[in-house]
């Protein structure tokens, strides 16, 4: 059984266990990955019972060292219907877990680097594979910038006519890309994304050092998901965007000064500055994720420097848990 390591005042008690198997003799918790522990797997099903579910495909990244890499999915309605990046091994996680991916139809790419999309066009081509019907997958995530290309060219690199893809979108099904590219300028306010119904997703863009970058909210049926991304939080965009969520995801890639390397800093937030900014939002739960090698070691004093100023829920993610987002409580 996965360790979850939570704060005495968690409220909730997340379903990791219940999802999540490990194969092999001697398998070790997710917490202790590492190149001398048994494979994680995903337990298949069952599927949703809430209206608003987050299942954790990838908590770790950019290392291999027995999580997956970014990547979340998140149900509505009980059914799957948006990815929030998709990292490596997110491919592998969805296999896992016998999602259905009929109505994966949204993408929300957080940046662009490879442990946050490393994987779209495996899930791509396996939700291509899986239906014969046509399909648009429709995706969002940052205008370009630097070394970065805009979300639009990089889909278009990958599936357009000239891409590296380019035989996909017509080698099965008829395969359409719709691709919106969203503000990243430090000062734009808050943006929607879409709307639809109970569904309406805002986004903000967030520092990371000079990776064009965007944090999402998800609010639907009266309850609110943030997603933070990577981000150093030098500024309060994130915490603006997540004002009163239910949830925040926030990625967790350092430690507190000095025990990460320096340049690190303006990429990823220490600890207290994540408790901070949850403070600061005022969101009932906090989930850890994008865990390293070092902060997996380090949980306890990461933990203690969150809850110094943050007086919430908080716990550490692992792949393959599942969050009943309307109660914050196992299902
Ligand atoms: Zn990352």
């Amino acid at each position: 059984m996965p360790r979850l390591l939570m704060a005495s005042s968690l409220l909730f008690v997340f379903v990791a266990s219940a999802a999540c198997a490990h194969v092999g003799a001697g398998a070790g918790a997710p917490a202790a990955a590492g190149a001398d522990s048994a494979p994680q797997r995903c337990a298949s099903g069952p599927s949703s019972s809430t209206t608003f579910e987050l299942v954790v495909l990838g908590s770790g990244g950019p290392r291999g060292f027995g999580r997956a890499a970014s990547s979340y999915l998140v149900l509505l309605g009980g059914k799957a219907r948006i990815l929030v990046d998709v990292g490596p091994g997110a491919f592998v996680r969805l296999g896992e877990l016998g999602v259905d991916f009929k109505d994966v139809d949204t993408l929300l790419l957080t940046h662009l680097h490879i442990d946050h999309t490393g994987d779209v066009p495996g899930f791509v081509k396996s939700r291509d594979l899986t239906f014969d019907e046509p399909m648009t997958f429709r995706f969002f995530g940052p205008a370009g910038g630097g070394d970065y290309p805009s979300t639009k060219t990089f889909i278009d690199r990958l599936f357009g006519e000239h891409g590296a893809y380019a035989y996909l979108p017509k080698f099965r099904n008829e395969l359409h890309f719709a691709v919106t590219d969203l503000p990243t300028h430090a000062d734009a306010p808050i943006h929607e994304v879409l709307r639809e119904r109970d569904l309406r997703v805002t986004s903000i863009a967030v520092d990371h050092d000079d990776v064009p970058a965007v944090a999402f909210r998800i609010d639907y049926a009266g309850h609110a998901l943030v997603v933070s991304g990577d981000l150093a939080s030098k500024n309060d965009n994130l915490a603006k965007l997540a004002a009163g969520a239910d949830f925040l995801v926030y990625d967790t890639a350092v430690v507190d000064p000095p025990g990460s390397p320096k340049k690190l800093y303006d990429l990823h937030t220490a600890p207290h500055r994540i408790g901070e900014i949850a403070a600061a939002a005022r969101v009932k739960s906090l989930l850890l994720s994008h865990i390293p090698p070092m902060v997996e070691k380090a949980q306890e004093p990461v933990l203690r420097s969150v809850k110094a100023s943050y007086g919430g829920s908080v716990a550490f993610a692992t792949d393959c848990m599942r969050i009943d987002l309307t109660s914050a409580t196992p299902r």
